[in-house]
C-alpha cells in the first residue's frame, strides 16, 4: 500500500481534482491524503481573524464569497443530483458552522475548527466524485484517528491501531480518502498539524502503516536545488538522503513540511515528490543513500533573529553555556544554530515572541545584543568533512555579501550561514551560479 498526497494546488479547481480522481484510481487499493483546495486555508484564517476582531460583516462578507466558490466547484465537477446532493450537504454543514460562529463567542478552539473545514471540504467533493464515477471509495475522518499527545507529537500508537481498524472495517473499498492537515489534541478538541501539515499527515500513516511508499504530490516536479521562487533556472535533485531532506524542510524548503521527513525515516519508507501537472516527471525520491560527495541543494529560511551573549567570564567558566540553554528552555524556545568563541556565543531563534523575557534573563551573564529580520541559508549536501572543498566554494560564493554567522560541522548534511534579509536573493543565485553552473 502506497500513501499519496495532494496538495491545495493538486486540487485547486474542479478540472486539477478530476485530473487526481484520475491519477489514483490509476493503482487503487491506496490512501489518498487531500489537502485544502488551494486558497481555502487562507481565507478560513481571515474569517477567523475577522470573527477575533468582532467584524461581522466582514465574516459574514467572506463566507458568502466562500460559499459560492464551492456552490461553482460543485456545478462544474459533478454531473448527477446524487452526487451534487451529497456534496452540497457536506458544503452546507461547513457554512453553517462558519455562520453559527458570527453570533457565538469567539475562542481558539473555535478557529482551530473552522481552520480545519478546508480539508473537511475538499475530501467530500472528492469522494462524491469517485462515487459518480462508480469507484468504492472510503471516507477515513482525520478526526476519528489523528491524535496527537500533549507534547503536540503524533499518538503513533493510536494513530495506527484506529486506523488499520478503520480500514478493515471497508472490505469492499477501492480507495481510502483522508484529511491532511487536520486531528484531535490531546484534550479531544480539533487541532490540526501547522500550515502545510498535510504532508505531515501522509507521513504519519505511511509510518503506521508501513506503507511501501509515500507520495507527495505537488506543483513542481520534484525538490529543486535552490529556491524556484527566488532563482531562475533550478533543476530538481532526482535523489537525496533522509537527513538532506530534513535540513531542507526545516531551513526552509516549501515544498515539504518541516516535520514530515521524520516518521518517514524512523520507519524507513521512501518519499516520493512527483508533479500532479506532469505525472511522468521523475521527481525526487527521498530514501536513506542517495549519490556521496555532492552538493544537493540551497535553502533559506526567512524571519531569524540573532541573539548574541558576550561574556568576559566565559573564558574558563565552565557552565556557561549551560545557563545560555536553559534560558532558552525556560521559554520553551529553540534555537536553530549556534556559533561559540571564546568570549561569547551566538545563537539564532525563528521564534521571537518570548525575546524580550529571553534577552531579559541572558542579561544576567553578560552583555546581549540582538539582530532580526536576518536569513538563515543552508547548503545541504554530503559535505563530509573529509570531502575538501565545499564550504570553501559556499563562501567564496558569498564573498560580496555580509555575513553574520557561519556552522558547519553539526552534521554531515549542511553548512548554514546567517545573513540580512535584504541579501537573501543575490546570496540565492550566486550560490547557484557558484554551485550548480
Ligand atoms: P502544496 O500546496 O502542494 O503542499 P507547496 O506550495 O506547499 O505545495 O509547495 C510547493 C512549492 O514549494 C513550489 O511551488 C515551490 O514554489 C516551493 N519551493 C520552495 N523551495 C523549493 C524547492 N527547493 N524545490 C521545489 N519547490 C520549492
Ligand atoms: N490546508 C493546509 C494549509 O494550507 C494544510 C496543507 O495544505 O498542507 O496550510
Ligand atoms: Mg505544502
Amino acid at each position: 500500500m502506497k500513501v499519496l498526497k495532494f496538495g491545495g494546488t493538486s486540487v485547486g479547481n474542479p478540472d486539477r481534482i478530476k485530473h487526481v480522481a484520475r491519477l489514483v484510481m490509476e493503482e487503487p487499493e491506496n490512501v489518498v491524503v487531500l489537502s485544502a483546495m488551494s486558497g481555502t486555508t487562507n481565507t478560513l484564517v481571515e474569517i477567523s481573524e475577522y470573527l477575533y476582531k468582532n467584524n461581522i460583516p466582514g465574516a459574514q462578507e467572506t463566507i458568502n464569497h466562500l460559499e459560492a466558490k464551492y456552490k461553482a466547484v460543485i456545478a462544474e465537477l459533478l454531473e448527477t443530483q446524487a452526487a451534487r446532493e451529497e456534496a452540497s450537504a457536506s458544503i452546507a454543514r461547513t457554512m453553517a458552522l462558519l455562520r453559527a460562529y458570527c453570533s457565538e463567542r469567539f475562542s481558539p478552539e473555535a478557529e482551530k475548527e473552522i481552520l480545519a473545514q478546508g480539508e473537511l471540504m475538499s475530501t467530500a467533493l472528492m469522494v462524491a466524485l469517485l462515487r459518480e464515477q462508480g469507484y468504492k471509495p472510503a471516507l477515513l475522518p482525520a478526526l476519528d484517528y489523528m491524535k496527537t499527545l500533549e507534547n503536540g507529537e503524533p499518538d503513533m500508537q493510536h494513530i495506527g491501531a484506529t486506523l488499520r481498524r478503520m480500514i478493515d472495517l471497508e472490505p469492499q473499498a477501492d480507495i481510502f480518502i483522508t484529511q491532511g492537515y487536520i486531528c484531535r489534541n490531546n484534550r479531544g478538541g480539533i487541532d490540526n498539524l501547522k500550515r502545510g501539515g498535510s504532508d505531515y499527515t501522509a507521513s504519519i500513516i505511511g509510518a503506521v502503516l508501513n506503507a511501501d511508499e509515500i507520495q507527495i504530490w505537488t506543483d513542481i516536479d520534484g525538490m529543486h536545488n535552490n529556491d524556484p521562487r527566488y532563482v531562475e533556472g533550478t533543476r530538481p535533485v532526482h535523489h537525496l538522503h533522509f537527513e538532506e531532506a530534513a535540513e531542507l524542510a526545516y531551513f526552509g524548503a516549501k515544498i515539504l513540511h518541516p516535520s514530515c521527513v521524520l516518521p518517514a525515516k524512523l520507519h524507513n519508507i521512501p518519499v516520493r515528490l512527483l508533479n500532479t501537472m506532469e505525472p511522468h516527471a521523475t521527481g525526487t525520491l527521498i530514501y536513506n543513500s542517495a549519490p556521496d560527495g555532492t552538493i544537493k541543494a540551497i535553502a533559506a529560511k526567512d524571519n531569524i533573529t540573532a541573539i548574541k551573549i558576550k561574556s568576559g567570564r566565559m573564558l574558563l567558566a565552565y557552565g556557561f553555556l549551560h545557563k545560555v540553554f536553559e534560558t532558552f528552555e525556560n521559554h520553551r524556545t529553540s534555537i536553530d544554530m549556534m556559533a561559540t568563541s571564546e568570549v561569547g556565543v551566538s545563537v539564532t531563534v525563528d521564534d521571537d515572541s518570548r525575546l524580550a523575557a529571553i534577552v531579559d534573563d541572558l542579561k544576567h551573564f553578560g552583555t546581549v545584543s540582538v539582530d532580526k529580520d536576518m536569513v538563515i541559508i543552508c547548503i545541504v549536501g554530503d559535505l563530509e568533512w573529509h570531502n575538501c572543498g565545499f564550504e570553501a566554494r559556499a563562501l567564496n560564493a558569498l564573498a560580496d555579501i555580509p555575513v553574520r554567522m557561519i556552522s558547519y560541522g553539526g552534521s554531515n548534511y549542511n553548512i548554514s550561514v546567517l545573513i540580512r534579509k535584504e541579501d537573501k536573493i543575490k546570496a540565492l543565485q550566486a550560490l547557484s551560479e557558484h554551485l550548480f553552473q
